[in-house]
């Protein structure tokens, strides 16, 4: 049965990455479904260059000046009309809290 082990290790080969996948788009979702959020507001999130996850661990939302936290890794943001925003985000208006 070679073609079952290949599979099987293809799939195995694989299944970090997914997972990992599935753990960055349940993160937003977790707070909000982005599916969800208005014409205007997904413009101005692309307009700000918005971001679920950002790179660098001294500049998210969590540390923003304009995020209120809600619940555990979710709050509101100030620059995007108070709808929700992942703690763990960024967008090109952080300021950092004073
Ligand atoms: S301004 Fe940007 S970085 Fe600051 S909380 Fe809002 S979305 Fe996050």
């Amino acid at each position: 049965m070679p073609t079952s082990r290949r599979s099987f290790l293809a799939v195995a080969a694989l299944t970090p990455f997914a997972l990992g996948a599935a753990g960055r788009a349940g993160a937003a979702e977790a707070c909000y479904d982005p599916a969800a959020l208005s014409l205007s507001q997904k413009n101005l999130r692309r307009s700000l260059s918005y971001v679920e996850a950002s790179a660098d661990p001294k500049r998210h939302c969590g540390l923003c000046a304009f995020y209120t936290a809600t619940s555990a890794g979710c709050g509101s943001c100030k620059m995007m009309s108070d709808n929700p925003v992942n703690s763990g985000g960024l967008c090109d208006s952080f300021a950092p809290k004073g």
